[in-house]
């Protein structure tokens, strides 16, 4: 059985990087930016007013002149081409090209205009550049911009938007197949028998996907008879990421491994040392398509999915950042298996510090309500004790814990 350190070795070691594609900018919201964006041009991309007021030369103030004739009016939007003499200003509002040769802007509050197209400067000291934007001061042409790879959040599509980036070039999410298993298990608009439980799990894996701006274009649940698995299995293989749920363990209705390799699978590894987790078993199609079976168990699920699923991604859109960050973990927690487990953690309102709680094992999704992170107490470290440093694993899959 592996670690879960050499099954991560593993998933890294088969992940390849995805193909690119160009899609609008309005669609990119979470989507991965593919390639490094550079300026087109200088940003600002003229000297820009901050404020209303006046632009005057500084010279001129520096002669002593306190009071200007207003030479234009100059508003957002307009090109000037006037020149001033001395002792003119412009009139100029926010956001307008101001023409080079002015280089400071007075605000009209520090201002009165005169009745005879003047304004009267009433402020003792002024500075050079004041309130004029410089042109390139935020980025200048050809300078690298947002790097790559990055989400496109909601920083990125204002900033794609502002350099002009309108077919934006993002990495093609894999196709996903979906297939969960079980005979107790029924779709959560039935009523459930008192022995049955509902598919929470295909919501689970289904909003996981979502996250990841990952196409699911297969959803089936199937029973475990290993016929009808068989063929729905094969039909799910037509996809490039298939995530399999349930059936995967050592009972005897855990049809999922044998069929798996009956269709022709390479299983890579099944069966890590983790907890919750350990049926995981990861296998290889041809043509890259990359197989996950992720036990049944809704917090199984969710943390193989969470810990491994998301490893191969990561790898394959060229992240390079370390996952884990280390916090403070301010309730002790000791274990008795000599396995890695891995546990929700909530932070705590004081700022830095992260803790615990008992769950009632691997079936209790409800126990991760409101969590921030998956926590990783590691094998060989018996207790942790209070305040002491663990990584944990961000629930965002791009948002990393202060
Ligand atoms: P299995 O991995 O198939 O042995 O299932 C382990 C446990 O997870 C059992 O208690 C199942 O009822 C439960 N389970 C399996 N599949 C699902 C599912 N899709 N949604 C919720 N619970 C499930
Ligand atoms: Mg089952």
């Amino acid at each position: 059985m592996l670690t879960y350190l050499e099954a991560r070795d593993k998933i890294r070691s088969v992940a390849k990087q995805l193909p690119t594609e160009h899609v609008p900018l309005a669609q990119s919201l979470n989507r991965i930016l593919a390639h490094p964006i550079f300026a087109d041009r200088d940003y600002p991309p003229f000297n820009r007013a901050a404020m209303d007021g006046i632009a005057i030369r500084i010279d001129d103030w520096n002669n002593g002149i306190r009071e200007f004739r207003i030479r234009n009016t100059i508003f957002a939007g307009m090109e000037t081409s006037t020149v001033l003499a001395n002792g003119e200003c412009y009139k100029i509002m926010t956001g307008a090209a101001c023409p080079r040769e002015a280089d400071t802007i007075i605000r009209k509050e520090d201002l009165i205009y005169t009745p005879n197209e003047t304004a009267l400067i009433l402020g003792k000291s002024i500075s050079h550049g004041h309130h004029l934007a410089q042109r390139g001061e935020d980025l200048k042409q050809n300078e690298l911009a947002v790097t790559a790879p990055r989400v496109c959040d909601i920083s990125v599509i204002g900033t794609l938007a502002a350099l002009g980036i309108h077919q934006v070039p993002v990495y093609k999410m894999p196709r996903v197949g979906i297939v969960t298993t079980g005979n107790e298990v029924v779709d959560i608009d039935q009523q459930p028998e008192h022995f049955q439980i509902r598919n929470s799990n295909q919501y689970l894996l289904c909003a996981l996907c979502e996250q990841w701006q990952l196409p699911v274009q297969f959803c089936q649940h199937v029973s475990d008879e290993p016929l009808a698995l068989s063929a729905v299995l094969r039909q799910a293989m037509e996809q490039q990421l298939i995530l399999i749920n349930g059936g995967v363990s050592a009972g005897d209705a855990d049809y999922v491994p044998r069929i798996l390799q009956e269709l022709g699978v390479e299983i890579l590894f099944h069966k890590v040392s983790i907890k919750p987790g350990k049926p995981l078993l990861m296998g290889l199609l041809p043509q890259g398509r990359i197989l996950f079976a992720l036990p049944g168990n809704p917090l199984s699920c969710f943390m193989t999915f969470k810990l491994f699923v998301e490893e191969y991604l990561h790898k394959c859109l060229g992240f390079t950042n370390e996952r884990f960050q280390q916090v403070k973990l301010q309730t002790p927690r000791s274990k008795k298996s000599s396995l890695d487990e891995f546990f929700p953690v909530f932070r705590q309102a004081e700022a830095h510090r992260y803790t615990w709680k008992p769950h009632h094992g691997s079936g209790d999704i409800t126990a991760t309500v409101g969590c921030e992170g998956i926590g990783w107490h590691i094998h060989n470290k018996q207790v942790i004790t209070e305040n002491d440093t663990i990584p944990v694993l961000s629930l965002h899959p791009f948002f990393n814990l202060i």
